[in-house]
């Protein structure tokens, strides 16, 4: 899919028009075509995106999963919360990542916008007219990479373990069924996080 095609994909569940998802969905492609690797259907890709939360932007991330197919379900996809416009996409079956950042000038430009102005001013982002945000989409879905994306080298990482969990067993005290790597000994028997939290 091209990025027009992903866009509106993106916008089925992002909910409104924003510059920072369609900049979150190119970064994610760049990144994608500088390792060389396709949407992620299962985990072949994993996101550690940078952003983090109480700050505009943040949209950039739906953008990512949108292009990459790193999803919160799938939980191939996890913030650091150092509040920078920036992430690293991870190919786990090879251990390749890649660091893609906006660049400061454009991020400032972005900043400055009609857009940003009137969310800054408190307006709700779905309540701010087209004629003030469509050509900026626009620009960004056609904008050149380097123009506005910072990319890195390519690193090798050591990849984390871990393989999906299928057993479950009910809590002890509230009897729902929970995966087995997070319920804990307790005088009742195996009981969940959250009943093991209560006195
Ligand atoms: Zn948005
Ligand atoms: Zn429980």
């Amino acid at each position: 899919m091209n990025a027009h095609d992903l866009f509106e994909a993106g916008m089925q569940f992002h909910g409104h028009k924003c510059p920072a998802m369609p900049m979150g969905l190119r970064a994610g492609l760049a990144a994608m075509d500088a390792l060389g690797v396709e949407h992620s259907r299962d985990k072949e890709l994993h996101v550690v995106s940078e952003t983090g939360a109480g700050h505009v932007a943040g949209c950039f991330v739906d953008g990512i999963m949108t292009a990459t197919g790193c999803t919160y379900g799938k939980s191939n996809i996890q913030k650091l919360y150092y509040n920078k416009m920036a992430f690293t996409l991870i190919d786990t079956l090879t251990g390749r990542s890649i660091r893609v950042s906006l660049k400061p000038s454009f991020f400032n430009q972005v900043l400055n916008s009609p857009f940003v102005l009137q969310r800054r001013a408190g307006v709700l982002p779905q309540n701010i007219p087209s004629e003030d945000v469509d050509f900026q989409v626009e620009k960004i879905l056609n904008l050149a990479e380097e123009n506005f994306l910072e990319i890195g080298e390519i690193q090798q990482i050591d990849l984390p373990e871990g393989e999906g969990m299928f057993d479950v067993k009910p809590c002890a005290r509230c009897w729902e069924l929970t995966f087995v790597n997070k319920l804990q000994d307790s005088a009742d028997g195996l009981i969940c996080i959250p009943c093991a939290a209560e006195k």
